[in-house]
């Protein structure tokens, strides 16, 4: 079974510093070591998908400058295609992370090219929406070229799925244009403007009230939960998480709706589509980093799956 996706999304910089402490407003704190790597939820979800075999085209925009070289090297490097990769005057989106030595981040995005990844940038790039089985996108570039996207897509017959990250409310023709909506707990409160302590059923429920076809809610390590409405009724399954020694949960979310969407594509069954989602988000959280936490197949094919 293989598949074609098509990512349209954010490439990013990620510009990570350690700090003994989050410096207070107008402090300066001497920190420690410093590394960038690529990311951004539109690159790290096309590297999930195509580490695990899945065909993948990806929609984006970079800057003219060596951030946005580096990235396109990397895509390229992963087998994805890029042509329908732009250009655009400003520079590549870049995440300045401060990463606190007890493991917590703060991050400040600043979308540069992506947020120039405008519908009219679509428009010669037709053929890689129409011609995908899946259509993968979140919520870090434009709105206005998610939904266009999302139009083109849905008249091909491409299925069309959109990770709600970060949060944003959604258009009132959303449910009629999306096949499936991922989303985490903080992302589902946010939709379904619930608590977040709201029990993941409940905020799925909530969700699927709206008039989606299909919500997949991710927990962390309290697993992931998949709503679909069927003849019969509300149709709900949970998969827990796999167990693992996890050192960095950045990138878990972007694995799983890669390897979700991948097997989503390939037709496989609600359950196995979770468990697929929830062994490469296990894997992803046992290295640190996005991109470079991205399971490979070979680690992928070691996994039990249960
Ligand atoms: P996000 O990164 O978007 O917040 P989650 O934290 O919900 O996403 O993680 C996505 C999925 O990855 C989870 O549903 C789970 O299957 C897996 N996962 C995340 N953290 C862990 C963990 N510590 N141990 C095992 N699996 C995990």
């Amino acid at each position: 079974m293989s598949s074609r996706l098509c990512v349209l999304g954010s490439l990013n910089m990620d510009l990570v510093v350690t700090t003994p402490r989050f410096p207070l407003p107008g402090e300066t704190v001497l920190g420690g070591s410093f590394h960038r790597s690529p990311g951004g939820k539109g690159a790290n979800q096309a590297v999930a998908a195509a580490r695990l075999g899945a065909e993948v085209a990806m929609i984006g925009c970079l800057g003219r400058d060596d951030h946005g070289a580096e990235l396109r090297r990397v895509l390229a490097t992963e087998g994805i295609d890029h042509q329908a990769v732009s250009e655009s005057a400003s520079p590549t989106g870049v995440a300045l992370i401060q990463v606190q030595t007890s493991g917590e981040n703060q991050i400040v995005v600043a979308p540069g090219a992506n947020a120039d990844l405008s519908p009219a940038r679509l428009e010669n790039h037709h053929s890689a929406l129409q011609q995908a089985d899946l259509l993968l996108m979140q919520m870090e570039v434009p709105a206005a070229t998610v939904w266009r996207a999302a139009e083109l897509a849905c008249d091909a017959g491409t299925l069309v799925v959109l990770n709600a990250a970060p949060a944003q409310s959604l258009p009132a023709e959303a449910p009629d244009l999306l096949d499936a909506l991922l989303v985490n707990q903080a992302e589902a409160a946010t939709l379904s403007d619930l608590p977040l302590e709201t029990p993941p059923e409940d905020l799925l429920r909530a969700l699927l009230a709206q008039g989606f076809a299909e919500v997949i809610l991710t927990a962390g390590k309290a697993g992931a939960w998949a709503g679909r409405k069927s003849e019969s009724g509300l149709q709900i399954l949970f998969q827990k998480a796999f167990p693992v020694v996890a050192v960095d949960s950045v990138g878990a979310g972007d694995a799983f709706a890669g390897a979700w969407s991948m097997a989503r594509a390939e037709g496989r069954s609600q359950q196995e589509c979770l468990q697929r989602g929830a062994v490469a988000g296990a894997l992803a959280t046992t290295a640190r980093g996005a991109i470079p936490a991205m399971p490979s197949r070979a680690a992928w094919k070691d996994a039990k799956f249960p």
